[in-house]
């Protein structure tokens, strides 16, 4: 007898027919004998349909009652599916975040998880009960409604799964795992059988979607034992779990695209110490996370500076700096929209040379023009012109073979 958490997505839920699919498999779970609990998304759409609907009212939505209103769209799947449940003869719980003790801070859109006190969850399951818990948001420590973020639905599983200790957590979506890229945008993409905790990291904050960053956090951390499979079929799945020797011979894995950033340029900054604080720190102060940083050699004792900020955060962020580009004498502050993010993603790229230089050829054999670059250990990022981004995904996962699964070196000695 295990205990199993799963989630299921929007599209697993999104309809009547859809969410009886899903809660078959769930039955079929509980009458095996293991411990189910069940963490669900909202329809699929419905949170663009909320988000839309307040915007009819009020054009920046409070963010404490925004919140109030996207939690409602979990609130409506877990009940329907414990509805069926019962109807179905199998005893089934619904729990909102406050009955489950979801507890966040109070960053309303945002929230981070605290702690969950899963003394409630144990009881129903100790009472045989199927558990259906509203995936995306929390409660904060006087009661006030949170969300996670967009895809919070996942860190909410995995968050679970941890403080239960549970033997497996489920992520159940639309594709069958995670692929080298996304399927939609490269039909030669590949299911990999397992990834890294670490690639799977930096894969998600890049821009695959696939699973939120911070449930792939949690799950490296309390080392959750996760598998993203399809609701539609019985495919196995991709696990993502802890990194181990095969995997660091393989210098690349994936290919990700992000189209969530905007390019922020500040030319003619004078070059002494104390200017780069002054530009960052009220960015930082507005909570905006700046991403890749580029500052150019000096001439003359002036240089060029660039970098990165989600796209919903441009226009604060010129308006941040604007004033501030003044006061250091600096020329102009320039905001750009249309650039697109392309990373290759491995853990075997620290063994390996090259890497870079075969990204960029397959970039200029297309003639695509590379405007930033970022790497770390295990990725390198190129920022281009947003209209060639799906082009470049395609080029580089032909460029580095990842149709093919790779081939295993043969054993030494
Ligand atoms: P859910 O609603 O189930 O949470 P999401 O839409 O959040 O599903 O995530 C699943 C989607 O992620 C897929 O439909 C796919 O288009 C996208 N995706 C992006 N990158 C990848 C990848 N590397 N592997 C698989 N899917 C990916
Ligand atoms: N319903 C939320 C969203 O659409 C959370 C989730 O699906 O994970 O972002
Ligand atoms: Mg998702």
């Amino acid at each position: 007898m295990a205990l199993i958490v799963q989630k299921y997505g929007g599209s697993s839920v999104a309809d009547p027919d859809r969410i009886a699919n899903v809660a078959n498999r769930v039955v079929k779970g509980w009458r095996d004998g293991n411990r189910m609990v069940v963490v669900l998304s909202a329809m699929a759409g419905e949170t663009d349909r909320l988000i839309n609907l307040a915007r009819e009212l009020a054009e920046d939505p409070d963010p404490r009652e925004l919140d109030v209103l996207l939690a409602t769209g979990e609130q409506v799947t877990v009940s329907l599916f414990s509805m069926f449940l019962r109807a179905q003869g199998v005893p089934a719980t619904s729990l909102l975040s406050h009955q489950a003790r979801i507890y966040t801070d109070r960053s309303y859109g945002r929230a981070r998880i605290i702690g969950i006190d899963t003394a409630r969850i144990r009881e129903e399951l100790k009472k045989n009960r199927v558990v259906t818990v509203a995936g995306f948001q929390g409660v904060d420590e006087v009661g006030n409604i949170t969300t996670l973020g967009r895809g919070g639905s996942d860190t909410t599983a995995v968050a679970i799964a941890a403080s239960l200790k549970a033997d497996l957590c489920e992520i159940y979506t639309d594709v069958e795992g995670v692929f080298t890229t996304d399927p939609r945008i490269h039909p030669k993409a590949r299911k990999l059988e397992r990834i890294a905790y670490d690639e799977m990291l930096e894969m998600a904050s890049l821009g695959a979607k696939i699973l939120e960053i911070r449930s792939v956090g949690f799950a490296k951390r309390y080392n959750v034992p996760l598998a993203v499979r399809s609701s539609f079929t019985d495919a196995p799945g991709t696990l993502v779990t802890a990194e181990d020797e095969e995997m660091e011979t393989i210098p690349v894995s994936g290919v990700a695209f992000s189209r969530n950033d905007a390019r922020v340029t500040i030319t003619r900054v004078p070059d002494r110490p104390g200017i780069a604080v002054r530009l960052f720190k009220p960015v930082a102060q507005a909570n905006i996370v700046v991403d890749m940083i580029i500052q150019n050699t000096s001439i003359d004792g002036f240089t060029d500076l660039t970098f990165t900020v989600p796209k919903g955060d441009l226009k604060k962020t010129l308006e941040l700096l604007g004033p501030v580009a003044r006061e250091i004498g600096a020329q102009q502050v320039l905001g750009e929209n249309n650039i697109a993010k392309v990373s290759i993603v491995g853990v075997g790229m620290k063994n390996n040379s090259g890497i870079a230089a075969r990204m960029f050829e397959a970039l200029a054999a297309a003639n695509i023009n590379i405007m930033m670059i970022s790497t770390s250990e295990i990725k390198i990022s190129c920022v281009i012109e947003d209209k060639y981004g799906e082009l470049a995904v395609r080029l580089l996962h032909d460029a580095f073979g990842l149709e093919n699964p790779p081939q295993k070196a043969p054993l030494q000695g």
